[in-house]
């Protein structure tokens, strides 16, 4: 087995004084360091893939469908194991948002958010206030005891991203959260969930197919080849946080998208 790490060791920062010999830093961001997944039926998916995500850095990746790219967050998930390569990140500060909001039916939207701190061990006068702060941060205040099928698709969206908020991910991982959803209800998520990158500062990683959306969300947008996936090209985003709408129709933001584009035709080939 190639892959590593559930915690990376650094050597210790020059202080003067001696660090301890075997001191381990447990990294806070994300990092793909080489790294390629051939699966068992020989798909070779992922290409040498070399990412990293610091915290309060908002990192999109753009492919052609089955480039690779729900593979790569899968390997950050844990949930594959990737063939060669090392990816450290802080699997204990991790949070994940899936296109499908896969909340509890049976469960309340305040017992859905409050699932996996429960799962976590957390007592419950701990959650209980942690629950009520994340139901305000993500606007559902209000729906608390509502069932998911009683809610929209972005209302379900927003209790799927609270229910990872609840435990503060240093890490976020997100699989084209918004992809099912009109384009009024993703424009206005895409602008609640800046705010909460904001508020937050976590490593976001995030995977979409629209431009438009990785260039208003993201501090830097990766465009990925056709399988087997590698890393063809890398923008910056220079545009100042907080984003408003209005951005989108500035001529600076549609020179970027115009580039991204560009390079994404150029990778399907
Ligand atoms: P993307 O998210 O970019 O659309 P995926 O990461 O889902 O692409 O898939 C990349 C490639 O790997 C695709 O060709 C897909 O069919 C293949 N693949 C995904 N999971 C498996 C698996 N468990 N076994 C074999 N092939 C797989």
């Amino acid at each position: 087995m190639m892959s590593e790490s559930e915690t990376a060791t650094r050597p210790a920062a020059s202080t003067g004084a001696s660090p301890p010999p075997e001191a381990t830093v447990a990294p806070k961001g994300l990092h793909f360091d080489h790294v390629s997944m051939v699966f068992e039926d020989g798909t070779h998916a992922v290409d040498d893939v070399t990412l990293e995500v610091k915290p309060a850095e908002f990192v999109t990746i753009v492919g052609p469908s089955g480039c690779g790219k729900s593979t790569l967050l899968r390997i950050a998930a844990g949930l594959e194991q990737n063939s060669t390569g090392r990816v450290t990140l802080p699997r204990e500060s991790l949070g994940y948002v899936f296109q499908d909001a896969t909340l509890l039916p049976w469960r309340t939207v305040r017992k859905n958010i409050e699932l996996l701190a429960e799962l976590k061990g957390m007592r419950k006068a701990q959650r209980d206030g942690l629950v009520d702060a994340t139901i305000e941060l993500v606007g559902l205040r209000g729906f608390e005891d509502k069932y998911p099928k009683q809610l929209s698709g972005g209302m379900r969206m927003r209790a799927s991203l609270a229910r990872s908020l609840v435990l503060d991910p240093q890490v976020f991982l997100f699989d084209e959260p918004f992809g099912a959803l009109d384009e009024i209800t993703r424009e206005r998520l895409n602008a609640e969930l800046l705010r909460l990158f904001q508020h937050q500062e976590f490593a976001a990683l995030f995977i979409t197919h629209s431009i438009a959306e990785a260039v208003f969300l993201s501090t830097k947008v990766v465009v990925m080849s056709a399988r087997p996936g590698h890393v063809v090209s890398v923008f910056d985003v220079p545009f100042p946080y907080p984003r408003t709408h209005d951005l989108r129709y500035e001529a600076d933001f549609a020179a970027l998208s115009g580039e991204v584009s560009h390079a994404l035709r150029g990778s399907h080939q």
